[in-house]
C-alpha cells in the first residue's frame, strides 16, 4: 500500500484561453524531483480541457473535469458527459463538489451515479464530501461525512477512486480545521470507505484534504496521517501558488 500523493487544482468557473500560460508555467516548474514525489492535475473549466491538452502533456500534468452527467449521451442541454471529458483529454473528474451540491441541488445519489458514469468512461472520479459549519458546530461532522461516503461512493468502486474531504466552511474562506480535526476525519473516512467498498480496498484510496489550502499551510496539512494530497481552489490558479502547494511534498 503506497499511496502516491495527488495535488489537484480546481479552477472552478475561472480561466480563459490566456490561462494556458499558467499551465505551461506549472509544467515547466513540475520537475523530475517533484514528479517523483507527487502527481499533479489541473481541473480547468470544460472549455479549456481540449485546449490545454498539449501543454499539460508536455509538462507531465494530468487534466480533469469539474462535473459530469450521469448519462453517456442524450437530450441533456448544457450538460457534459464523462465520455466527452475523456475524449477532450481528461483522466479525472471531480464529482459532488459542495458548490454543485448547493448550487444545483445534487444529492448523494446523484453524486454516486456521476461517479459510476466516470468509472464507466474510464475516468477516475474525485468524490467530494464535507460538512457545513452548522453541522460541525452541532457535533455532526463525522456522521454527515460518513453518510455522504456511504451514499456517494459506488459500492463496487475500484481502489483507484479518490475521495476529497472538504469542509464547506473552509472553502474559499481562509479558515482551516485543526490538524487534529483533519486527522480524526481522514482516519474516520478511511474506515467508512472500507465499510463501503470492502476487501481492504480503502488502504489504496487516496483521501485529499481541500479548503483554503495555500503554500503557507500546505506542509502542515499534507503531512497529517491519512491525508494523501490536496484539492486546491484559489491557490491553483497561478503556477506560483500551485507549485508552492505541491512543494509540500
Ligand atoms: P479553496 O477551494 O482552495 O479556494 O478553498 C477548494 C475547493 O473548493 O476545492
Amino acid at each position: 500500500m503506497t499511496r502516491r500523493p495527488l495535488v489537484a487544482g480546481n479552477w472552478k468557473m475561472n480561466g480563459l484561453r490566456a490561462s494556458l500560460e499558467e499551465i505551461e508555467a506549472m509544467g515547466a516548474a513540475y520537475d523530475d524531483a517533484l514528479r517523483a514525489r507527487a502527481e499533479l492535475i489541473v481541473c480547468p473549466p470544460a472549455t479549456l480541457i481540449a485546449v490545454a491538452r498539449d501543454s499539460a502533456a508536455r509538462g507531465g500534468l494530468g487534466l480533469g473535469g469539474q462535473d459530469c452527467h450521469a448519462s453517456a449521451s442524450g437530450a441533456h442541454t448544457g450538460d457534459i458527459s464523462a465520455e466527452m471529458l475523456k475524449d477532450a483529454g481528461a483522466s479525472y473528474v471531480i464529482v459532488g463538489h459542495s458548490e454543485r451540491r448547493s448550487d444545483h441541488g445534487e444529492t448523494d445519489a446523484d453524486v454516486q451515479a456521476k461517479a459510476a458514469a466516470a468509472l464507466r468512461a474510464g475516468l477516475t472520479p474525485i468524490i467530494c464530501v464535507g460538512e457545513t459549519r452548522a453541522e460541525r458546530e452541532a457535533g455532526d461532522a463525522l456522521s454527515i461525512v460518513g453518510a455522504q461516503i456511504e451514499g456517494s461512493l459506488p459500492a463496487d468502486a475500484p481502489p483507484y477512486i479518490v475521495v476529497a474531504y472538504e469542509p464547506v466552511w473552509a472553502i474559499g474562506t481562509g479558515l482551516t480545521p485543526t490538524t487534529e480535526d483533519v486527522a480524526e476525519m481522514h482516519a474516520f473516512a478511511r474506515e467508512r470507505i472500507e465499510e463501503r467498498l470492502g476487501g481492504g480496498k480503502s488502504g489504496d484510496v487516496r483521501i485529499l484534504y481541500g479548503g483554503s489550502v495555500k503554500p503557507s499551510n500546505a506542509r502542515e496539512l499534507m503531512h497529517v496521517a491519512n491525508v494523501d494530497g490536496a484539492l486546491v481552489g484559489g491557490a491553483s490558479l497561478t503556477a506560483k501558488d500551485f507549485i508552492g502547494v505541491a512543494s509540500a511534498y
